[in-house]
């Protein structure tokens, strides 16, 4: 195919915002659209649990029946022990949208991507974009990288930052992010053994150095995570197969859990030499919102105009969101209405307010540990409004 190298709107990173903008996009009549992707969907990707009424947008891109037939793994709902030493159970059967679900990421997103192609997108993959440029006062310069390193430059009228939480050309547009916290999580993924059971609710505990959950993913595969501060993850090794499982043993519930399925046995350092063994994958989940998520011409969308932390489960939700109002912006905006990107800026900055006071809400209900340097800082925050985030700005 031979590939345009003019278009009405470029976007970065074709992650669930990117894609998801591409699909209502088409939706509101924008024909050249081009998505350009890094990866090729071939890796694993993290973040997995999406909520019941994710449905509702799915349908609203016209993707959801589709997404019924990809057949991933159904949630319940959630089960935790946060707060207290008993578990205590959020299910999902009175949600008037039924279940949520246990993704597999990599099929999902390579599933966003297919429906955008399909509906005509031209979608890059292997492909980076080194920088952007304003090369005229209304389109953008891109320059292109491939797996060959081959370069190439193409123009947008309007460019979308979908790059994730590097928010990359947003912030080469001026934009800076507004910091509220920065975990790491170290993530193993492990298939359960044959015919075992585990159960359709993420399970959830915390601990005086943080939390931990676990999340059944289908072809029976389990993701087990730990979220921490950057410092006790380095303290504690917690980076390390070993010690990640000597205290993930340490769970009273999660380890009970993948004891009774016998899923611990897989993890175990010492299994059998053909036995694979998991690796640790480390990785940050920082919460920030951009100071500025639109420009002249521009936007972010995703995780790269506001991250929440994963505790949330709101990260997948939040970018299909996003990306069903940036639609509508971008095309307003191509028909010399900005009004459209100002609505979706005040949108953003006052979900991510709704976001601090349920993560405030969330952090506070845990009191068992007050020496803990974890939950003390989550908790000394909690007062934090919009003046105190801007003390924690950082470029
Ligand atoms: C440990 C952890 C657990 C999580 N759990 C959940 C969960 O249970 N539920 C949930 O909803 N969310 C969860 N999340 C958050 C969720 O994964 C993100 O919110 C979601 O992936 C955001 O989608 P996005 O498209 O904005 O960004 P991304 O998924 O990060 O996609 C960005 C894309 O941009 C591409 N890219 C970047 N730079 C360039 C470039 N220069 N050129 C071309 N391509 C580029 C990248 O390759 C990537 O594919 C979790 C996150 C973490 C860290």
């Amino acid at each position: 195919m031979k590939l345009s190298s003019e278009y009405d709107v470029a976007i970065i990173g074709g992650g669930p915002a990117g894609c998801a903008t591409a699909l209502a996009l088409k939706q509101q009549g924008i024909s050249k659209i081009l998505v350009v992707e890094s990866g090729r969907y071939e890796t694993v990707r993290i973040g997995e649990s999406i909520p019941p009424d994710t449905r509702l947008l799915l349908d609203e891109l016209g993707i959801l029946e589709d997404f019924l037939q990809e057949n991933h793994e159904t949630c319940f709902g959630s089960c935790s022990s946060w707060g207290s030493d008993t578990l205590g159970y959020n299910d999902f059967l009175c949600n008037p949208y039924g279940n949520g679900w246990h993704l597999d990421r990599r099929r999902f997103n390579a599933f966003l991507a297919q429906k955008a192609m399909e509906r005509g997108v031209e979608l890059l993959c292997g492909t980076k974009v080194r920088n952007c440029d304003r090369t005229h006062p209304e389109s953008f310069q891109l320059q292109l990288m491939g797996e060959d390193k081959q370069t190439r430059a193409v123009t947008a009228s309007f460019l979308v930052d979908a790059t994730g939480t590097r928010g990359s050309f947003a912030r080469s547009l001026g934009a800076r992010k507004l910091f509220l916290d920065r975990l790491i999580c170290a993530i193993a993924f492990f298939d359960l053994p044959p015919d075992s059971h585990f159960s359709k609710l993420t399970l959830l505990e915390a601990v005086e150095y943080g939390w931990w959950y676990v999340a059944k993913l289908p072809n029976n595969r389990l993701a087990t995570v730990v979220a921490s501060e950057p410092s006790i993850i380095k303290d504690t090794g917690l980076h390390r197969m070993e010690n990640w499982l000597a205290y993930l043993k340490e769970t009273k519930h999660i380890s009970k859990e993948l004891a009774d399925c016998s899923a611990i046995d897989s993890l175990s350092v010492s299994s059998t030499p053909q036995a694979k063994v998991p690796k640790i994958m480390v990785c940050t989940a920082p919460s920030f919102r951009l100071d500025q998520s639109t420009g002249n011409g521009w936007l972010a969308v995703g995780d790269a105009a506001s991250a929440f932390d994963p505790i949330s489960s709101q990260g997948i939700y939040k970018a299909l969101w996003d990306s069903l109002k940036a639609g509508k912006a971008i095309a307003s905006y191509l028909h010399g209405d900005s009004g459209g990107l100002e609505e979706y800026e005040s949108l953003i900055a006052s979900r991510f307010d709704n976001y601090l006071t349920q993560r405030n809400y969330f952090y506070q209900m845990e009191q068992r540990w007050p020496a803990s340097p974890f939950w003390q800082r989550r908790q000394e925050r909690t007062g934090l409004e919009k003046a105190n985030l801007l003390a924690y700005a950082s470029i």
